[in-house]
């Protein structure tokens, strides 16, 4: 058959967890936490399921979540959004993506997306008939080019993505960069889609610049999050998207047929937790602040350089001086032969960056799971 995605294989997530699998490794690659959910939200879902909220949610959400959803942007970023008008709760984020990407862009546009970046971005892209133009963030440090992306903007360009903070590399965008972005897009026609699914995962006293703070940016994004990085439950997928009225107008028509509503149990849960508990997201930053601590104080016993982890679950280690391997075959050989799943860099990458000798290993762990795992990097 003529198939619309000829690239695209198997995930890489999806690859290295089941070798994994295969040959008993400690799974660092695929970002999950096998820790427990809060007793507090999983009694929520079972209450809501009790209850009988068992049947369709209303196709932008339930009220009481979307208010929920508004109060904590209001208390964590001092920003107003309506509830009724600019949020739309989603299957996670990767649906939301989806739909903002069909919401606005059309055969023949172009899409600027930053690499690495994370896998779903681009098929999302392709389904629509478009195109995603890569521009490389720096090897290193992960911080955009903004030259680079002024240089790659055309009259064809629809969108351009950012992640902050960053899957693979935990770099987070700083008040600047937002600023420096607002001015490329002025006087533009391109929509922004910020994924800020990792916006409460921050370090060491910084803040994470949501574009929701940033007025001019706000006007022209559709904001993405996830429950599932939040609450440590990914399985659930349960997200949202915050946009203004007219983006969430067109949103809400792709979401309204893409899935229609998502998971109502677990709407009510999230909406019961927001209201219960609303500092579980202010205490997340220290929560894995103390994991990424202990785990690269722990690296520096293996011949694994580990790099900055501003924000995110994610530690990117420079594996160079242990092989010469590209870092497909490195992440196989260490997950079949040393016994720990890692992920390879070059998935995320249109052109990988040659020579790049980088892995992402996941420290949303317990700490058996990451001793157990440092054992077996220190015999590298
Ligand atoms: N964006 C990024 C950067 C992610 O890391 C993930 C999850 N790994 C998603 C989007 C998707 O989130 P969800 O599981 O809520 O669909
Ligand atoms: N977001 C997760 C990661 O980066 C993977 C999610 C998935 O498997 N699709 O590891």
């Amino acid at each position: 058959p003529e198939t619309k995605l000829p690239r695209v294989g198997t995930t890489i997530f999806t690859v290295m967890s089941q070798l994994a699998a295969a040959h008993g490794a400690v799974n660092l690659g695929q970002g999950f936490p096998d820790f427990a959910v809060p007793e507090r939200l999983v009694d929520a879902l079972a209450r809501a399921m009790r209850e009988g909220h068992n049947q369709y949610a209303p196709m932008t959400g339930i009220p009481a979540l979307r208010q929920a959803i508004a109060a904590k942007l209001a208390r964590v970023y001092a920003v107003q959004a309506d509830a009724d008008t600019e949020i739309t709760v989603t299957s996670g984020a990767t649906e939301a993506i989806f739909d903002a990407v069909h919401a606005v862009v059309r055969a023949g546009d172009e899409v600027i997306v930053l690499d690495p970046a994370y896998d779903c971005y681009e098929p999302a892209i392709e389904l629509a008939g478009a195109r995603a133009v890569h521009v490389p963030l720096h090897p290193r440090t992960f911080a955009p080019d903004w030259d680079r992306v002024a240089a790659a903007i055309t009259p064809a360009t629809r969108m351009l993505m950012i992640n902050s903070p960053h899957n693979p590399s935990g770099a987070m965008l700083s008040a600047t960069d937002l600023d420096t972005l607002a001015g490329l897009l002025r006087d533009t026609g391109i929509w922004l889609l910020s994924d800020e699914v990792y916006e409460h995962i921050v370090f060491d006293g910084a803040r994470h610049e949501s574009v929701l703070r940033h007025p001019e940016l706000r006007a022209r994004a559709f904001v993405v999050s996830s429950f599932g990085k939040t609450y440590h439950c990914t399985g659930w997928k349960l997200g949202y998207c915050v946009a203004p009225p007219a983006l969430s107008e067109e949103f809400r028509k792709v979401h309204q047929y893409n899935v229609f509503c998502s998971f109502a149990p677990a709407q009510h849960a999230f909406a019961a937790m927001l209201e219960a508990e609303p500092e579980h997201d202010e205490g997340l930053g220290a929560f894995y602040q103390a994991k990424r601590d202990r785990f690269r104080e722990q690296l520096l016993g293996t011949r694994l350089l580990p790099l900055p982890v501003p924000g995110g679950y994610f530690q990117l280690v420079d594996y160079s001086e242990t092989s010469d391997l590209d870092d497909a075959a490195f992440c196989r050989w260490l997950t079949i032969e040393k016994g720990v799943a890692a992920i390879p860099l070059s998935p995320f990458y249109a052109s990988p960056p040659p020579g790049q000798r980088l892995a992402r290993l996941c420290f949303a762990k317990n700490a058996a799971t990451l001793d157990a795992a440092i054992v077996r990097l220190q015999k590298l």
